[in-house]
């Protein structure tokens, strides 16, 4: 299985490269050349297996030679023997068509923990097998940064530098980078905002030198290893719902575009897929192209649902790559047009392709904060506020097709926004018991300003070499 950049000047790679490589070098990200499909005997099969099981035969083709498979099935039970459930990733009934699909029981209570916890066991096992060390630096506006460092903490070949903005992030979002003692994790706290974050994040891979010196590498929403981790749940719960046999629609509260695109993937292989649907927040983008085919920058205004606090979407660029039948030359000119004039309009032919699998739905502040309100009180379920965006879209197109179940993703926990839910509800969500001590644990934080050669002099001197 060889891997293309989207903006084909980049170097053709394996998965093992792909996955260690994160963003390619010309600035594009990392496909697979071929999606490898299913029939519909082999999803039929995948019914009634552990989640585990199901995840090894869902990925398996994409990872090539990089694991053997006896290899490969111990990562994934590694991977997810910390969630804490047994269904992993367990499906609630919200109404007759309508389900919520909890992917919050991984040890940072969102679902960016099931693309993390088995990216740190496929990067240790490839490291170990090489000897190579790697420095992984991150930058976050909560949710990527703690799913990182937990899914890193303690293992031997990596070091991980998370930068967040001084701040800026909710208590519980900081204690849970904070509070490991690993030694190989550390928590940056920027004097800026989240785009003071990524654009230093940016200029670190931009300097060569560096990124060289300290193999740096990148865990964002943009490497393709998480993305494919991300398919497994669109299996495990459409087939569970009646899959090959019965279509199914997904809402997904989205932001960078991950974990949607990664339904779409899914599609792709075989999956019976109606709709795809992009729930956004005010930040809209995605809603704004997708209804009129311009896709153009607005800045961010901060909401409570912040993980989808996005101004342009990265991972977006995979979908276009394929509106556009991989025409990677039209994609390097579109990004051209993004980063010089702040946006572009898609052509008709791609604006189709790309309405041909996915709508788009959003919720602004006080819609959001209603709907938790609303499931509370009618439906007995206490959502976060990401979640509250997406089962809002995902209950409007569910009643355009009665008959076709719609799966929405339940991306986080409540208990990780307290303040939006509280506000909403007047009930204070707990924390779950296996980190009901998190307040009380004590903290490690490296202060640094915001200046890209004082941060390097940091991760310098304190990685272990
Ligand atoms: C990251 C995140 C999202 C957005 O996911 P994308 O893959 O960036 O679209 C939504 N909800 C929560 C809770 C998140 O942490």
């Amino acid at each position: 299985m060889r891997y293309v950049s989207t903006r084909g000047q980049a170097p053709v790679l394996s998965f093992e490269e792909a996955m260690l490589t994160g963003l390619a070098r010309d600035g594009g990200l990392y496909v697979p050349e071929t999606v490898p499909a299913m029939t519909a005997d082999e999803i039929a099969a995948l019914a009634g297996l552990s989640y585990e099981e199901l995840a090894y035969r869902v990925m398996r083709p994409f990872v090539g030679d990089t694991f053997a498979d006896e290899e490969f099935r111990g990562i994934i039970e590694r991977a997810y023997a910390t969630f804490g459930h047994d269904a992993r990733a367990p499906l609630v009934q919200l109404d007759a068509n309508h389900f919520l699909l909890e992917l919050f029981h991984g040890p940072t209570l969102a679902f960016k923990d099931f693309a993390m916890q088995m990216i740190g066991q496929m990067f240790q096992t490839a490291l170990a097998r090489s000897g190579k060390r790697i420095t992984i630096v991150g930058a976050t506006s909560g949710d990527t940064g703690s799913a990182a460092i937990e899914a890193f903490k303690g293992l031997d070949n990596v070091d991980v530098f998370i930068m967040y903005p001084h701040g800026r992030v909710s208590e519980v979002q900081r204690r849970q980078m904070t509070t490991p003692s690993e030694s190989n994790v550390h928590a940056l706290a920027v004097e800026g905002d989240f785009d003071d974050c990524q654009a230093r994040l940016k200029d670190m891979f931009n300097d060569f030198d560096f990124r060289d010196e300290v193999g740096l590498a990148a865990v964002n929403s943009i490497n393709w290893a998480r993305v494919l981790a991300q398919v497994v749940y669109y299996f495990s719960s459409a087939v569970s719902l009646g899959a090959p046999a019965r279509q199914v629609s997904f809402t997904v509260p989205t932001g960078n575009f991950g974990d949607i695109f990664a339904g779409f993937i899914a599609k792709e292989m075989g999956l019976p897929i109606d709709r795809l649907v992009i729930a956004t927040n005010q930040n809209d983008i995605l809603h704004r192209c997708l209804e009129s085919g311009e896709y153009t920058k607005r800045g961010v205004s901060p909401s409570i649902s912040p993980s989808m606090d996005i101004e342009v979407s990265s991972n977006f660029e995979r979908a276009l790559f394929w509106a556009h039948d991989k025409d990677d030359a039209a994609i390097a000119g579109l990004m051209r047009e993004l980063a010089g004039e702040g946006g572009f309009r898609v052509s008709e032919n791609a604006i189709t392709a790309l309405r041909s699998h996915y709508d788009s739905g959003t919720a602004n502040e006080v819609t959001t904060s209603a709907e938790i309100t609303r499931n509370l009180a009618d439906r007995g379920e206490l959502l976060c506020p990401h979640t509250a965006v997406g089962v809002h879209v995902g209950d409007a197109h569910a009643a355009r097709a009665p008959s076709t179940p719609m799966i929405t993703l339940a991306t986080a926990h409540p208990a990780k926004f307290p303040d939006a839910v509280e506000a909403a509800t007047a009930v204070r969500p707990p924390l779950p018991k296996r980190m009901a001590d998190l307040y009380e644990r004590s903290e490690r934080i490296t202060r640094v300003p915001n200046d890209l050669a004082r941060i390097e002099g940091v991760i310098r001197e304190t990685r272990r070499t």
